[in-house]
């Protein structure tokens, strides 16, 4: 297992996420565009996977299924995680918060269309619509 360091902007937040996984999502749903101001690119795992080392991140719960993790200090997105049913506890951090992202590489998206084209990911991984991802994850959520 890999031991990867990250944190926020003014590094009131630090953490651990350990995991072997090097594929990277991408969201670009409507919440994901506002809670980061672009697009959600994340690195995922279960909760145990994450370990906040210094600090104590800000919750917002975005849904009835899911929350988003912030630094209450400096803003900084730190996570989607999810809260309810089967998946509860399921954390994908923010890959931008990352100290860095070397041997990583998004591997799927979902949301793609939800730019509007404006914005597209470069590169051959999977991409779902929205329309798609709802079928694919139906009641996980966004
Ligand atoms: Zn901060
Ligand atoms: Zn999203």
């Amino acid at each position: 297992m890999t031991e990867r360091t990250g944190g926020c902007l003014c590094s009131a937040v630090r953490y651990t996420i350990t995991t072997d996984k090097t594929g990277l999502g991408a969201c670009s749903c409507g919440q994901c565009r506002r809670h980061t101001g672009s697009l959600l690119v994340t690195l995922d795992g279960p909760g145990e996977a994450i370990t906040f080392t210094e600090g104590a991140p800000a919750v917002y719960p975005s849904s009835s299924w899911a929350e988003r993790g912030f630094c209450r200090g400096c803003g900084s997105t730190l996570f989607y995680r999810v809260t309810a049913g089967r998946m509860a506890g399921w954390t994908a951090m923010a890959a931008g918060t990352l100290d860095s992202l070397a041997g990583l590489r998004i591997e799927n998206e979902v949301f793609a269309d939800g730019t509007g084209g404006a914005y597209v990911l470069a590169g051959a991984h999977e991409r779902l619509t929205g329309e798609e991802t709802m079928k694919t994850y139906s009641g996980a959520g966004a």
